[in-house]
């Protein structure tokens, strides 16, 4: 390995390039420290230049490549496998803005922007950059882009993939494709973009990205719904969207266990109102106005009289708004401070959330009675996040032999109901065993395909997505 990190020395700067154990440590574990295995460095390029120059290195020595971005990624994508040796790439130093055309309206980043710094520049062009997400102050758009990331915002603009006009990459050969078009059409051939979207690394390096852009949002208005159960929470999704369309920006699910677990995460924090589980919704109006204040108030009025809500909190502030949202992303960082949990990201067709978690419920109840259940998400998009954390007072590494067994089950549950065993998260090295169960070998056999004719040498993230 010394020679590789010397020719990797003469190719980028002595700074880009970490052999030290206590520098590298960060970048060998995963956000939820399941994962911690060791690179024979970290580069910090600079350049998309740089990067190939890695790549072309690496591929030369037989040594894997490892992107990773802000390293908040839930399924261990962004870093090493065990038994490999593995270079991790770290496209953080690349964090220029390039460009923003307001007539257009485009944004042009490096990969190591980060999702808010893209969010603020947007908002300082009175633009609005949609995705957003409970870890977008470290997350960095080429991970973001590479994990097709959804988000609380999912139900009217469309998660990453929807967001990106171009991109460049750096291919497993080390040239670079420069595809960072502006264009809303491009019908010329096979949009290889799209390849790229959600590979998690697989297929080639991203090092800038061309993305959409929509206007300001000029009004919000923000409410906890207190709701009796699930059902409930569905009619009361249906009537808001049905009231708002596409102004309905956010409608995330809250069981009664994830809201205790984000409170007790914040100093401070108390229950909001009393009920069995919550919605959290908000109406956003590009035109601005007091309408959508009016149109969200009638809305919960019309809920709460048919009984479908029991309670709501209509956010009176930019304050109370941000108060509101910061129990929603506590709760992961909840978990995390109480041992963690086994956590699942399942899709189902709207309609069948009710069933797939009583039949969750019915699961754990059964077999894990002590494991204690905590629900949220992204219900309007029929993705949940279902979490079973360890009896109290044990943690993940406790319940290693049952959290296999606990996965297979939720996962088989959710595929049984026409559902996905990972909505938004990705596969990374954590899901790999779920690609086996449910993926038919036809689609393991194309997504091979695909992998040996743009990684022939398998030089990008072994032991990730693909079993
Ligand atoms: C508190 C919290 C809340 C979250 N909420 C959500 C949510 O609501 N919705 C959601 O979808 N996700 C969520 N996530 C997961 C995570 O934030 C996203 O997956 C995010 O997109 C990862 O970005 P990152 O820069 O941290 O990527 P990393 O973790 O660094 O990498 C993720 C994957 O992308 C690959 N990769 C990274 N950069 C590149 C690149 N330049 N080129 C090619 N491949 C690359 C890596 O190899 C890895 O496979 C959350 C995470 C946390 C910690």
């Amino acid at each position: 390995m010394e020679s590789l990190i010397t020719e990797l020395r003469n190719a980028l700067p002595a700074k880009a390039i970490l052999t030290d154990a206590a520098d590298k440590a960060p970048f060998e574990t995963d956000w939820r420290k399941l994962y911690n295995n060791p690179a024979v460095c970290v580069v910090l390029p600079e350049s998309a230049e740089q990067v190939a120059a890695v790549v072309r290195i690496c591929a030369t020595a037989g040594v894997k490549v490892v992107p990773q971005g802000g390293n908040t990624g839930l399924v261990a994508g962004g870093v090493p496998v065990a038994g490999r040796d593995q270079v991790v790439v770290s496209l953080n130093r690349m964090n220029k803005i390039r460009d923003i055309d307001t007539q257009g309206d485009t944004i042009t980043v490096e990969a190591g922007v980060t999702l808010q710094e893209v969010q603020e520049a947007a908002a300082r062009r009175e633009r609005l950059f949609p995705v957003s997400l409970g870890a977008e102050g470290t997350a960095r758009i080429g991970g973001v882009i590479s994990t097709n990331a959804g988000g609380i915002q999912v139900l009217s603009y469309g998660s990453m993939r929807a967001q990106v006009l171009g991109l460049e990459v750096v291919l497993a050969d080390g040239r670079i494709w420069d595809g960072m078009r502006r264009l809303r059409k491009d019908n010329t051939g096979i949009d290889l973009k799209q390849i790229f979207i959600g590979a998690e690394g697989t297929m080639g390096i991203i090092t800038a990205a061309v993305l959409r852009l929509q206007p300001a949002v000029r009004a919000r208005a923000t409410a906890l719904v207190g709701v009796a159960s699930l059902e409930s929470a569905l009619a009361v999704f249906a009537a808001l969207r049905a009231a708002a369309g596409s102004a309905l920006t956010m409608c995330e699910f809250i069981s009664r266990e994830s809201m205790e677990l984000g409170i007790a995460h914040i100093p401070g924090g108390r229950l909001p109102c009393e009920a069995a589980a919550y919605l959290l919704v908000e109406f956003s109006s590009h035109a601005g106005g007091e309408k959508i204040d009016e149109a969200l108030l009638e809305a919960l009025e019309g809920a709460l009289a048919d009984g479908t809500a029991s309670d709501a909190v209509v956010a009176q502030s930019g304050r109370e708004r941000a108060d509101l949202l910061r129990i929603r992303e506590a709760i992961p960082e909840g978990e995390l401070a109480e041992g963690g949990a086994v956590k699942h990201d399942i899709a189902v067709p709207v309609e069948e959330i009710p069933e797939t978690i009583r039949a969750i419920e019915a699961m754990v109840g059964e077999k894990y009675p002590e494991f204690r259940l905590n629900i949220f998400g992204h219900v309007g998009d029929g993705n949940l996040h279902v979490n079973v954390r360890p009896p109290a007072g044990l943690t993940l590494k406790d319940i290693a032999e049952e959290k296999t067994a606990i996965t297979a089950a939720v996962e088989g549950i959710a595929v049984a109901r026409g559902g996905s065993f990972s909505a938004e998260h990705g596969i990374g090295q954590m899901r790999i065993i779920g690609m086996a169960a449910h993926k038919s070998s036809v689609e393991l056999d194309m997504m091979r395909a695909v992998k040996a004719a743009l990684d022939p040498t398998g030089v990008f993230s072994p032991g990730k997505v693909l079993p």
